[in-house]
């Protein structure tokens, strides 16, 4: 069977903007309203001539539970099911506790992971995903989804986890 990359992060930082960018197509949902994703959609996409099955998450947004512990049991659990993840961050936001919740669950789960630091979409925002290095993931990929800048280097690197 194919292996299985997960993209997780807190509500509207732009995951299923990233898919998008990813599957090559508008199918992921975008919207202006966080939470919009149903909890986990699976595509079938590829990079550099190798299938993988690419998990998009969401849906966390309008739960009665604090954000922090949805978001994190919801990553939990496409964590658990993947092979390698990329932990999507807003670098115009910053690290936030949510952040660091899903982490401390990517950490337990001993999963291969790389961290974007998205909605970087000029050379003047990458600044912006240095301070992203604090999460403690290592090295911040930045990347604009929305207009693709760093994809391609974030794929590759993606491809030598799977
Ligand atoms: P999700 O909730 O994490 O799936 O986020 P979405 O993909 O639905 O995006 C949330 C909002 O962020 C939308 O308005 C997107 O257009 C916007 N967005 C996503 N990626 C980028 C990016 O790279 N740069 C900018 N400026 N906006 C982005
Ligand atoms: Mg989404």
């Amino acid at each position: 069977s194919l292996p299985v990359l997960a993209v997780v992060g807190r509500p509207n930082v732009g995951k299923s903007t990233l898919v998008n960018r990813i599957l090559g197509r508008r199918e992921a949902v975008v919207q202006d309203t966080p939470g919009v994703t149903r909890d986990r959609v699976r595509y079938r996409a590829e990079w550099a001539g190798r299938p993988f099955i690419l998990v998009d998450t969401g849906g966390w947004e309008h739960d009665a539970r604090g954000l922090d512990g949805r978001v994190a049991q919801q990553a939990e659990i496409a964590i658990s099911l993947a092979d390698a993840v990329m932990f999507v961050v807003d670098a115009t936001v910053g690290p936030t506790s949510t952040d660091e919740h899903v982490v401390r669950v990517l950490r337990r789960s001993g999963k291969p992971a790389l961290l974007v630091a998205n909605k970087v979409d000029s050379h003047r925002d990458e600044a912006d995903a240095a301070t992203l290095w604090g999460l403690g993931l290592g090295q911040p990929y930045p990347v604009s989804a929305l207009h693709g800048r760093g994809s391609g280097d974030l794929l590759d690197a993606a491809m030598l986890l799977l």
